[in-house]
């Protein structure tokens, strides 16, 4: 009994690291699995999980806290009493495997989307590389936007949530199917979790739950960000697991929506061009402003400079940086800035369609 549990535990062991380390065709990936299996996964857990207001993640991580330790306390005390340190052992042993299991777990319902063909190669692409004087015009092209779209984004308001807006679900459509031939996906529910303080503290605005495949939600987002961020989760949730690609699904989504989702989008864009421009631009973009975005602008800044605990955050960033290198993002967190070099480059139809190549395969 207890070698055939080594020999499992081993084996768990090796594929985990193979999963982790071995080379693998995105191609092979988009075709059996971001366009193949996984939709089908996402299409039955997104949905069950909409069912329920609570996070679904939160339950998860509740439960793997207790078990482990539950398991750690129990070792412990049958250390002491035999007077060795065999059951610690054992027990140290047991949790790795564990750990191997949940990645093996994580790289199945989710996870191997970081490996599938990256946007640049799916889309056709105009320009070898994104000028500054492409990212200005995109700025103001931005700024026109926001002027022109403010007054009726605030008279419609946000008053239901995206997950159950019928134009924003429709645009989220209409964007994956210009992506891809997979079917599109699920929209998720923005949910509040046990996280949210984690969020607040370190400037997330939130997150997908690979093992759920739920949206998790910044609990202080203002009514005006939320399309932008639910769209970029909902990106995440369509298999999009590269942050440039899902704000880039995300940006389309939106302004193809309704102008409180359009707005949404724009401003997101607007602030995405203002962190990677220079002081002169930056200033010129800004003069542009009308009252309205100006105002709302500010207080997305004073949210985050209430909320954000600037240690935490480094720290966290850092973690996050490291995930996405681990997950084969060789960019890291500087991978979310790339989305303005996919805008740049890539090759848009009439209404911000963009282009994709014949075949991904
Ligand atoms: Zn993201």
């Amino acid at each position: 009994m207890t070698g055939m549990r080594v020999v499992v535990g081993l084996l768990v062991l090796v594929l985990a690291v193979l999963a982790g380390f071995a080379p693998i065709d995105p191609y092979v990936v988009e075709r059996w699995y971001s366009t193949g299996i996984y939709p089908f996964v996402q299409q039955v857990m997104t949905p069950v999980s909409n069912l329920v207001p609570f996070a679904v993640l939160d339950v998860l991580a509740v439960a793997a806290f207790l078990a482990v330790i539950v398991v750690l306390v129990r070792a412990i005390l049958l250390a002491r009493r035999k007077r060795s340190w065999k059951p610690i052992l054992a027990t140290g042993a047991r949790l790795v495997t564990a750990s191997a299991v949940v990645y093996l777990v994580f790289l199945a319902v989710w996870g191997l989307n970081y490996r599938r063909v990256s946007m640049t190669e799916r889309l056709v692409l105009d320009r070898s590389a994104a000028s500054s004087q492409t990212i200005l015009e995109l700025g103001r092209i931005s700024v026109e936007q926001l002027n022109k779209l403010h007054a009726a984004a605030h008279a419609e308001g946000w008053r239901t949530s995206p997950w159950r807006e019928h134009r924003m679900r429709n645009a989220f459509s209409a964007v994956l199917l210009r992506l891809s031939d997979a079917a599109p996906a699920e929209p998720g529910r923005m949910k509040s979790s046990i996280f949210g303080p984690y969020f607040r503290w370190t400037s997330v605005d939130g997150m997908v739950n690979p093992f759920g495949l739920e949206a998790l939600a910044n609990p202080d987002l203002l009514p005006f960000e939320l399309p932008f961020v639910a769209a970029h989760e909902w990106a995440h949730l369509a298999g999009y697991a590269d942050e440039s690609e899902a704000s880039f699904v995300g940006f389309l989504t939106c302004i193809r929506a309704a102008p409180p989702s359009a707005y949404s989008g724009w401003l997101f864009l607007y602030w995405q061009i203002n962190a990677e421009v220079g002081t002169g631009d930056r200033r010129q973009l800004a003069s542009m402003l009308a009252e309205g975005p100006r105002r709302d602008i500010a207080a997305i800044a004073e949210r985050m400079r209430k909320g954000q605990v600037p240690l935490l955050r480094d720290a966290g960033w850092r973690v996050y940086d490291q995930y996405l290198k681990a997950n084969r993002v060789e960019e890291g967190v500087r991978s979310y800035g790339m989305v303005l070099t996919l805008l740049a480059r890539a090759r848009f139809e009439e209404g911000w369609l963009p282009v994709r190549h014949v075949t991904t395969e």
